[in-house]
């Protein structure tokens, strides 16, 4: 296809902050997915529910002022630092895109292939669009990894804290709650709350957790630990402060990294209400996994290495997430076998732009060539910038 026409599949932070640099440019382009769907459904899915980040760095990017969830919280009498709930952000996401990107449509992509030069995605109401750029900013919901041990088991049984949809549906059942980290540390206190009986199985021998941040820090506290998007630490302000840099590391060098920064833990906020309220077994595996009529028996394995039986009703894995270009399922398999990999994920070049041509991957999908930051709304800026930047440069090229 000749003319320029980008599709930007997803309608959460990422999509909304590339649309938004892309109107500012003038470059052509159409935007597919419910807004915020994602942060939706995390928040109907319990109340209480908080972001892990501060609010300054949970910013839907926009070249126009006025947009930050700062901009949005203060008038409102909202928390403008933490911790911001998750219900409120996902407002706040609608808010901007009611502003800045109304010409959203609120559609999913099903199918994307080669047309070509460019691209052809048929949408889930069955409408073909040609696309001359197609950028992949589709979040982490693909991308649930959950272990060997549960994978047979029927997804009534066992599913992962991305599927849950309602915290009070385990009301007055034992749930096995896998993991150490954030999600599975908070599916505990949910479930707790919400009137079940929720342990948690974790492999390690204890629990990490955050500690408060200052809102008003002493100047050696500023130089010690600088906050920044991604926690207090000076590494982690390195990496928002230089957003790009880490693309230029060797590739085993950032999976290195990408391994071993951010290990597993809670924010100080959830403490409270999981220590002392829910019983952990730690240096525990689970090993097995079997569905017992309405019931699963889970094989543990302990320290000692010494196997036992626990019989509970439901099991949930906050076991992360893992990109892996496989599971995207809109991408046809010989567009998806075409696109060269780091691990399981894309490789990128400096513009987002994965081997395939005018093939991009925001948000999550990148931070294997980007890093941490990426994982998080934080990284939403740099990406729209410089994709932004990149597609006007071709705009001009091809006029
Ligand atoms: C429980 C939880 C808590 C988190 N807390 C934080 C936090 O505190 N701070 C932080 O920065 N990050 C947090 N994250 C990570 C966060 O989810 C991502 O950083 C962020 O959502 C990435 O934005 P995104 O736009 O890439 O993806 P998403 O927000 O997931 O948006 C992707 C959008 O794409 C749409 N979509 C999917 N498939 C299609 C399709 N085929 N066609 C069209 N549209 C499609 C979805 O409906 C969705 O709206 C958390 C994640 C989880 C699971």
């Amino acid at each position: 296809m000749s003319k320029q026409l980008v599709a930007i599949i997803g309608g959460g932070p990422y999509g909304l902050s590339l649309a938004s640099h892309l109107a500012a440019r003038n470059v052509p382009h159409r935007i597919f997915g419910q807004p915020m769907a994602f942060w939706s459904q995390i928040a109907r899915a319990g109340s209480r529910r908080y972001l892990k980040s501060y609010c300054f760095g949970t910013n839907i990017s926009s070249p126009h002022p006025g947009s930050t969830f700062a901009d949005y919280n203060e008038p409102r009498g909202l928390e403008t630092f933490e911790p911001c709930s998750i219900a409120n952000f996902a407002e706040y996401g609608l808010w901007f895109q009611e502003r800045h990107v109304d010409w959203i449509e609120p559609v999913d992509v099903a199918n994307v292939s080669r047309r070509g030069q460019g691209y052809l995605l048929t949408l889930s109401n069955g409408d073909a669009v040609e696309a001359s750029d197609v950028i992949v900013a589709t979040g982490l919901a693909n991308f649930a990894k959950m272990p060997h041990a549960l994978r047979a088991l029927p997804g009534a049984l066992a599913t992962h804290t991305a599927r849950v949809d309602s915290f009070a549906a385990f009301q007055g059942l034992e749930v096995a709650v896998l993991g150490s980290g954030q999600s599975s540390l908070e599916a505990a206190a949910l479930l707790h709350e919400a009137g079940a009986s929720p342990r948690l199985l974790i492999r390690k021998p204890s629990t990490l957790w955050m500690t408060r941040g200052s809102r008003t820090p002493t100047l050696w506290q500023r130089i010690r630990w600088p906050v920044s998007a991604l926690g207090g630490s000076p590494k982690a302000w390195a990496l928002t402060q230089l957003p790009g840099a880490f693309h230029r590391l060797p590739a085993c060098g950032r999976a290195l990294f990408l391994r071993n920064f951010l290990p597993p833990e809670g924010a100080w906020w959830l403490r409270e209400r999981v220590e002392a309220l829910v019983p952990v077994e730690y240096d525990t595996s689970v090993v097995a996994g079997q569905a017992i009529g309405n019931r699963v028996s889970l094989c543990l394995r302990g320290a000692d290495k010494q196997d036992r039986e626990l019989l509970v009703d439901r099991v949930i894995a906050g076991t992360g997430y893992e990109v892996n270009v496989e599971r995207i399922p809109f991408l046809a398999p010989e567009l998806r076998s075409a696109i060269a990999r780091q691990g399981c994920a894309p490789r990128l070049d400096a513009s987002f732009q994965s081997s395939v041509r005018g093939l991009r991957f925001a948000g999550p999908a990148s931070s294997m060539s980007f890093g941490p930051v990426f994982r998080f709304v934080a990284g939403a800026e740099y990406t729209a910038r410089t994709i932004a930047a990149a597609l006007s440069r071709t705009a001009m090229a091809r006029t």
